[in-house]
């Protein structure tokens, strides 16, 4: 379930300081779907956590060191092992998606809901993400009465910029339990 307040009953909650209020107009009725890992192609969910709480301490990494200061969160993080971190309420504007247009309509953060996986462009999701993301969604589109056919990732709102979720991600699987 949904709370008045926006937080998922079965996620764990992290609030993010990243994030505004939509629109007073706006209606939710797309759901995106990226992928992340920090560095990229290492599973630690730490680092993702501290990314979109305005923490990350880079090391001596360099890419860590580039996106330190980035002002960014998704709604939610489903890790490898299929946990669900929620990190801004769904009645508020995360910062996932940047530039980006579906359908004509520009700056999808307006209007929709990010939920990132961990994970990258060249390898395969967790078995056990699939079926958490197949129950958020049931939850979202139950509550917030989205369509399941709206359903899109990063690369579709934003070609040429973005890859995510990658080639690996199984959209027919996806479909085939929701
Ligand atoms: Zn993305």
């Amino acid at each position: 379930m949904i709370s008045q307040d926006g937080i998922v009953d079965i996620a764990e909650y992290c609030p993010s300081p990243n994030f505004d209020e939509r629109p007073s107009n706006a209606v939710i009725d797309l759901i995106v779907i990226h992928a992340i890992s920090l560095p990229s192609g290492c599973y630690n969910t730490r680092l993702i956590k501290d990314l979109f709480l305005n923490c990350l301490d880079p090391g001596e990494d360099q890419y860590l060191g580039s996106i330190k200061d980035l002002k960014v969160s998704s709604h939610f993080l489903i890790t490898r092992k299929g946990l669900l971190i929620q990190f801004v309420p769904t009645d508020k504007r995360a910062w996932h998606a940047g530039i980006s247009t579906y359908k004509g309509r520009d700056n999808c953060n307006d209007f929709s809901i990010g939920i990132e996986l961990e994970g990258c462009d060249e390898e395969e999701f967790e078995q056990q993400q699939y079926h958490s993301l197949s129950r958020l969604i049931n939850f979202l589109c139950i509550d917030l009465q989205i369509n399941k056919q709206n359903i899109v990732g990063h690369s579709d709102i934003a070609p040429g910029r973005k890859t995510d979720p990658g080639p690996f991600f199984d959209w027919t699987l996806l479909q085939s339990i929701l």
